[in-house]
């Protein structure tokens, strides 16, 4: 089944008409990329609503079951028209994404209608399980990502500034045949690697240790993957901390699968870290999906509630230690729960301390 299948097959129980409004729903649905436009979605019908500048790419490449149109008197007087046309009376928005503005103006224009929330909460449904195909983006996005880590071994030298660090990366992705970043590459380094979301700068690598957070983008779909190396050497507390990290991390990745609460998971990585006496160092929670979005459902969160791993969700594994204005480290790997309930580590690289 499609992916708009399952959508039109959810839509049907509900009795109503959808409009998609958020760039990576519309890709999610539709398989085709674009920034100005609506997909208006009925149980047994779909449009790709979009202008003259997508149009023809729209014909092209979008997947089989849509009818594309570009509006001549405005988006709304097209939904009017096409609800009338299916008999619609109702009409699903998507909550975590329409502008305030965006929805008065349906609410104004689409009088005989009743407008209700909902998409949000059925496409992450949908979208947290991932199937075949869309395994197979990530785990070539992630394929790129560890050859990006082995050639950036080679790059960092003396003198080389973290900003160079991050463009390359960048650059050799690309090369590599990534269709676009999946976020901004960190690359932080010395006492700037206490920062979780540090930014780099244009400063030489310091001594100490180096973070390296980054991903590439493959049809669509995200990889994530951090690896934290040495530049010197370390000393012994270094040494207990990267060995901590990397500790909580395999503790998660053994135990981690179909049927687990993701909280427990979270769980299990955070006891090593506080059991080791780096009791509140671990400021973030173990780990997010990863699809469209470098960040979706589900997270492997304290708060994730009673949300349950099960086959085909893709998560990140990345506990850290950071110690405010001294350094710190994280190493996160991407997962992904195989059919048999089995997790797999898709990314390759290795985790041994490495001082460069
Ligand atoms: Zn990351
Ligand atoms: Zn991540």
């Amino acid at each position: 089944m499609t992916h708009l299948q399952k959508f039109q097959q959810e839509l049907k129980g509900k009795g109503a008409a959808a409009l998609i409004s958020s760039h990576a729903n519309i890709f999610y649905l539709c398989g085709f990329s674009f920034h100005d436009g609506y997909l208006l979605i009925f149980p047994d019908a779909a449009y790709l609503l979009t202008d003259a500048r997508y149009s023809e790419a729209a014909e092209k490449e979008t997947d089989k079951g849509f009818t594309v149109l570009v509006p001549k008197d405005g988006m709304i007087a097209a939904f009017r028209e096409l609800l009338g046309t299916h008999g619609a009376d109702k009409l699903l928005v998507e909550e975590n994404n329409l502008t305030v503005a965006t929805f008065d103006r349906l609410k104004k224009g689409l009088e005989a209608v009743t407008l209700s929330s909902g998409v949000t909460e059925m496409l992450t449904g949908l979208r947290v399980c991932k199937d075949e195909g869309e395994i197979a983006a990530i785990r070539e996005a992630q394929r790129i990502t560890d050859a990006a880590f082995a050639h950036i071994l080679d790059f960092i030298k003396p003198g080389v500034r973290e900003l160079d660090v991050a463009l390359e990366l960048e650059y050799f992705m690309r090369r590599m045949g990534a269709s676009g970043l999946a976020f901004d590459t960190i690359a932080v380094s010395g006492s700037a690697s206490s920062l979780p979301h540090g930014v780099p700068r244009d400063c030489k690598l310091q001594e100490g240790f180096l973070t390296m957070d980054f991903g590439a983008r493959c049809k669509g779909y995200c990889s994530d993957m951090t690896r934290t190396v040495v530049i010197g050497k370390a000393d012994n507390e270094m040494k207990r901390l990267y060995r901590t990290v990397l500790a909580a991390q395999e503790a998660a990745l053994d135990v981690i699968g179909a049927g687990l609460f993701c909280s427990a998971v979270d769980k299990v990585a955070r006891d090593v870290i506080d059991k080791s006496g780096y009791e509140g160092c671990f400021g973030h929670s173990l780990g997010h999906g990863v699809g469209i979005d470098i960040h979706e459902a589900p997270r492997l969160s304290a708060k994730a509630g009673d949300a349950v791993l099960t086959a085909g969700h893709v998560v990140t594994v990345e506990p850290g230690i950071y110690l405010t204005g001294k350094y710190g480290c994280r190493i996160e790997d991407l997962v992904v729960v195989g059919a048999d309930g089995r997790a797999e580590n898709l990314t390759k690289s290795p985790k041994e301390l490495i001082e460069l």
